[in-house]
Order: structure tokens, then C-alpha cells, then sequence
């Protein structure tokens, strides 16, 4: 059992909710009236607060701006047809937050204060969550160094905060993708299983240069040869061979462990698909085209769900898929989104009651 914790609260005086126009929706520019913060001192967390969403004062010494000792989360709140809210599999974001704290040297979250905080946040900001189809609330727990020192060591101080942003319906467009050749996401005994702020800071450049030449976003391959795929952008990856989905394997360390890689895998293979987490090669890839098992190719994450390929390039060779003759990735993404907002039932037990 978890202890109930004490959590001050203190209320906005007049809510944001009618000043935002939800049809027009930029991910993560709004953001609710309230937020969590809490404070690590002395060895212990303290200051746990719900309080009315605004800026922090920061010394220009803070340690996280100089050295990047800092992690996040990315989940998701829906309501269902009864205007219950449910977060879906918080759970695992926890666990995953705190093993991103580990690698960082940072203290770890309590279960009472990450799950707890996030229920209590949430709950009160429950009329943020609109009832409308494909909207959801993303929740974006964050934790960063707060020693005013610039020395190089893991600091003594934190804060923890939970932050809440509205979000419509994410229409991902198919995506044209190549395959990264040049840069690096993560390499074995690296950072890349953390989600942790400079991994999204090193990318960036391998983006701008795929936008620029008309791609959504790269295919990240391994950092020794460049043959093994990773992720596309800041998404899991799965190729679907035969009957067979084939998505890159944790033992390297180099892939983010996701949420949403680990309900397709279970949702794949209710579909009757075969599951392999393994290694898989850009060669091994085209030889799959060329012989024609190549099916589907899609990005799974919080953001965007399910995000499909419709055109993947390595050197000179370029698949283009038919997308719209597609059945697993359309199909895996309606069941997702159905868990989520009630139409289907939960038997994986997924949707955790706010
Ligand atoms: C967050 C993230 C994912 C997706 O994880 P989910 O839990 O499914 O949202 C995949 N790759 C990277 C690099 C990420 O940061």
C-alpha cells in the first residue's frame, strides 16, 4: 500500500480553460492551470505542491542548464464515455523515469509522489481533457538539477515537477524517411534507454538536414557500422516481414523502451503476428523488399500513437509503400486508440482510474 500523501494545494483563482480554442491545438503550448512541484534537499523530497501553473525562478548557475542532468516523461490522460478520466499505463512510465534518474545519477522519484502527484494534478485539472474523440491530456513529469553550482558532479539538489498539456487529434501524416548514415542517436554503454534531455538536444541536427532535403524525419542506425536499425526519430520502429514483426531488442541499451513499442507487441501478437525482438539490418530490410514479404513499416510512441512510412531511402534505393492497402498498422492503431477512450475493452488492464 501506498501512504497518501500530503500534497498542499493551492488553486488558480480563475481558470484558463475558456480562453484556449481547441480546435486549433499546437502540441504542448498550452498548458492547464495547475502543476506539481516538489524539491530534493538534504536527501529527502520535499515541498510537494499542486500549485497554480507559473514560471520558476532559476540562478543562472542552475546546474541542469550547464550540464544536462535532466529526464521526462511523456503519458497520456483520455476520458472515457462516461467522462471518467484513466491514464493509460503510468506505471511503466514510473519505473522507466526512474531507471532514466539511475543512468543520470539522480535520486529516484517515490512511487507516492510520481503516481500520487500525477493523480491528484490530474484530477483537478480533469475539465482540461475534452470530451471530444482522438483529444487526450499529455502529462510531462520532468526532473532536473537545481544545485547552483558549475562543477562538474551529480548535484545535490532537484526539483520534480508534473506539467499538463492538452492535445487534439495528432494527425500524423505518413512519413518519408531515410535511413541516418552520418549521425549517431545512441551507442552501446550510452544514454540512448534514457529519456533524458541531450538525446533529444544531439538530434536535432540529423532532422533539420532530413528536412531540408524533403524527409520527416531519419532512420537511426547503429553507431559501429551504421547496418543496424534503432529508432525513427523519437519513435520505436517495427517492420512487418511474412507474418513476422520484427522491432529492434533492448540488450544494447541503445533503444528507448516504450510504452507504446510494448502495447503493440502485445497487440501484434493478438493480432496473430510473430513478436521478434532482435537485431534487424538495413540489408536484411531490402532483401525483404525485393522479395517481396516487406510489408509495413511504422513508429510507435505517446505523441502520435502509431505513425506510418510511406517512403524509406538507403543510398540510392528507395521503397515506396501503398499505404492505403495496409491492414496491421491501421488496425493496431484503432485498437490503441480504442483501450484509450473506452470503446474497447481494457483486458490488458491498461487504463489506470484517476
Ligand atoms: C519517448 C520515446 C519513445 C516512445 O516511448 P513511448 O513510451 O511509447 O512514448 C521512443 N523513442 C524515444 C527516443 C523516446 O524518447
Amino acid at each position: 500500500m501506498i501512504a497518501t500523501m500530503d500534497i498542499a494545494v493551492t488553486r488558480a483563482e480563475r481558470s484558463k480553460l475558456q480562453d484556449i480554442n481547441f480546435d486549433k491545438l499546437v502540441f504542448g503550448r498550452h498548458f492547464t492551470d495547475h502543476m506539481l512541484e516538489a524539491d530534493f534537499e538534504n536527501g529527502e523530497w520535499k515541498n510537494v505542491e499542486i500549485k497554480p501553473y507559473q514560471p520558476l525562478l532559476l540562478s543562472p548557475s542552475l546546474a541542469a542548464l550547464h550540464y544536462g542532468q535532466s529526464i521526462f516523461e511523456g503519458i497520456k490522460a483520455y476520458k472515457d464515455r462516461n467522462h471518467n478520466a484513466f491514464i493509460f499505463r503510468p506505471h511503466d512510465n514510473f519505473r522507466r523515469f526512474n531507471i532514466s534518474a539511475e543512468r543520470m545519477q539522480m535520486p529516484a522519484v517515490p512511487e507516492e509522489l510520481f503516481m500520487e502527484g500525477m493523480r491528484q494534478l490530474v484530477a483537478l485539472d480533469k475539465n482540461w481533457i475534452p470530451d471530444k474523440e482522438d483529444y487526450s491530456l499529455y502529462i510531462r513529469p520532468i526532473m532536473f538539477a537545481s544545485d547552483e553550482v558549475i562543477g562538474v558532479k551529480p548535484s545535490d539538489n532537484y526539483k520534480f515537477l508534473i506539467l499538463l498539456s492538452p492535445t487534439g487529434p495528432y494527425y500524423s501524416v505518413p512519413m518519408r524517411i531515410y535511413v541516418e548514415e552520418k549521425y549517431t542517436r545512441a551507442a552501446p554503454g550510452g544514454v540512448g534507454f534514457a529519456k533524458t534531455a541531450g538525446n533529444y538536444a544531439a538530434a536535432l541536427l540529423a532532422s533539420a538536414v532530413a528536412k531540408e532535403q524533403g524527409y520527416d524525419q531519419v532512420l537511426w542506425t547503429d553507431a559501429a557500422e551504421h547496418k543496424y536499425v534503432q529508432e525513427i526519430g523519437t519513435m520505436n520502429v517495427f517492420f512487418i516481414i511474412g507474418d513476422t514483426a520484427i522491432t529492434p531488442g533492448l540488450e544494447e541499451a541503445t533503444i528507448l523502451e516504450g510504452v507504446t513499442r510494448q502495447s503493440a507487441i502485445t497487440l501484434l501478437q493478438e493480432m496473430g503476428l510473430k513478436i521478434e525482438e532482435r537485431p534487424l539490418s538495413i540489408d536484411e530490410v531490402i532483401k525483404a523488399h525485393k522479395a517481396g514479404t516487406l510489408k509495413e513499416v511504422f513508429g510507435t510512441g505517446t505523441a502520435a500513437t502509431i505513425s506510418m512510412i510511406k517512403e524509406l531511402k538507403y543510398k540510392d534505393y528507395t521503397i515506396h509503400f501503398d499505404i492505403n492497402n495496409w491492414k496491421i498498422a491501421p488496425t493496431l492503431k484503432k485498437w490503441l486508440t480504442d483501450v484509450r477512450e473506452g470503446r474497447r475493452d481494457d483486458k490488458y488492464k491498461w487504463m489506470w482510474k484517476v
